[in-house]
């Protein structure tokens, strides 16, 4: 009987030993923390964004961008889907393409991946921290890593994979944290925290501007969060990694233009006289926020009147349409979601996950150069490339 070894119960190393232990194959699952599939427990805020309906390489950032074409042609979302009606895990797409489990509850995914696992005779070694991966090796007919990234260090986020590759001679690429938080270089950003609105943010690289990602923005006592920032933020974080200098735009109201809103100002504070300006932006946007902003410009928040000409409208307009912050850092791998960087795919096959250099040696999930964007992408890549390394050890 064939004996394979896993290391890390995380997404891919679970349903890779769930595939291998249907195909009647002897496996050995090694986890180090008390519980497998912590990560998988704490996604999608506890609800477990477990794949999307539309998976393409455009959704992956990657030294090597095709890498992940044929794993997600091999096992894309329907067949995922198929797997999990079988195995009683209903799922809920949304109009978006975003899966969830029906149940709403990330528990729901660790705790069928586990109970099915354990029921088909994989043996769960946790609390096992494994160091020594060519003696493991030796036992065994094939070795998958799934040990997945740094991200998350207190769920078990850590570089072994990285390490125990280059035993073999591998490269990495330097790992960088994604959907990730960013501190920002501003005394003001920080006394608005505890605001959130939704914003349209542009990343400025070198003085130029590159993509803009619309959501929610979070201003915090470090720098800003939100679903907008996580979006930008693996394009922030690469750049950081590159020393380029990051800037980013909040314009904190995209359905205005300068003209509408310096205008709107003038016209309020031509009708209502008495009013201060900070009392007119406060009609307009949070009070921390107009606080904050008249502070930037160096504007009394007393002033009324004719003391709020077209000139200063226009210079408030247009701070709220385009408030440049300097990017300091990001939050750091430990709040980070996922990991950029890894180990260099040129290096693995891409049909099998399989070492170029050692074989019966495989890498799935995060712990590889690829990365995915929010929206269940980087579940589906650890689903995906899990498949295809039990595919050639099962056949
Ligand atoms: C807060 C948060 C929310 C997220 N939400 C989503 C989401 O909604 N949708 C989505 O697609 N992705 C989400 N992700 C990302 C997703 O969780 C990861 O991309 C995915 O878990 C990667 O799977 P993996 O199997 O490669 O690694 P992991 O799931 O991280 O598993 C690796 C396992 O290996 C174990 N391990 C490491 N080293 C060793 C060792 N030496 N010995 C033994 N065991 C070891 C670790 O303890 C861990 O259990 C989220 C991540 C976080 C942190």
């Amino acid at each position: 009987m064939k004996k394979i070894v896993i290391i890390g119960a995380g997404a891919s190393g679970l349903f890779a030993s769930i595939l291998c232990g249907r195909a009647g194959i002897k496996v050995d699952l090694y986890e180090q923390n008390f519980k497998p599939a912590k990560k998988i427990l704490v996604s999608g805020n506890g609800r477990c964004n477990i794949s999307n309906r539309h998976l393409s390489s455009s959704d992956f950032f990657s030294q090597n961008p095709s890498f992940v074409d044929f794993a997600l042609e091999s096992f894309g979302f329907e067949k995922f889907e198929k797997f999990c009606n079988e195995i009683g895990l209903f799922l809920n797409v949304l109009e978006d393409g975003r899966a969830y489990p029906l149940s709403n509850e990330a528990k729901s995914v660790a705790k069928i991946f586990e109970d099915y696992a354990k029921g088909l005779g994989v043996v769960f070694h946790t609390e096992t921290h494994v160091t020594d991966i060519k003696q493991l090796m030796n036992d065994s007919d094939a070795l998958i890593v799934a040990t997945g990234s740094r991200a998350g260090e207190h769920l078990g986020g850590n570089s072994d994979g990285e390490e125990f590759a280059q035993e073999f001679g591998h490269t990495s690429i330097a790992p960088y944290p994604s959907l990730v938080q960013l501190h920002l270089n501003s005394q003001i950003a920080k006394k608005m925290s505890g605001v959130k609105l939704n914003a349209e943010v542009t990343l400025i690289l070198n003085g130029v501007k590159d993509i803009s990602v619309s959501g929610d923005v979070l201003f915090t006592n470090y720098g800003v969060s939100g679903f907008a920032i996580l979006d930008i933020s693996q394009a922030v974080s690469s750049a950081l990694l590159g020393y380029q200098a990051v800037d980013i735009s909040v314009n904190l109201l995209p359905a205005f233009n300068m003209q509408k809103l310096s205008q709107h100002i003038s016209k309020v504070a031509q009708n209502m006289p008495t009013l201060t300006i900070l009392d007119i932006l406060v009609g307009i946007i949070p009070l921390k926020i107009a606080n904050g902003l008249l502070e930037e410009l160096n504007i009394s928040n007393t002033i009324k009147d004719k003391e709020i000409h077209t000139k200063l409208a226009k210079r408030i307009a247009n701070l709220m349409l385009n408030w440049k912050f300097e990017v300091e850092d990001t939050h750091g791998f430990r709040h980070a979601e996922v990991s950029g960087g890894g180990i260099d795919t040129n290096e693995i096959d891409e049909k099998t996950m399989m070492s170029k250099k050692q074989r019966n040696l495989y890498f799935v999930g995060e712990v590889l150069d690829v990365v995915g964007r929010r929206g269940g992408y980087n579940f589906a890549f650890a689903w995906s490339s899990a498949y295809l390394a039990a595919k050639n050890i099962t056949h």
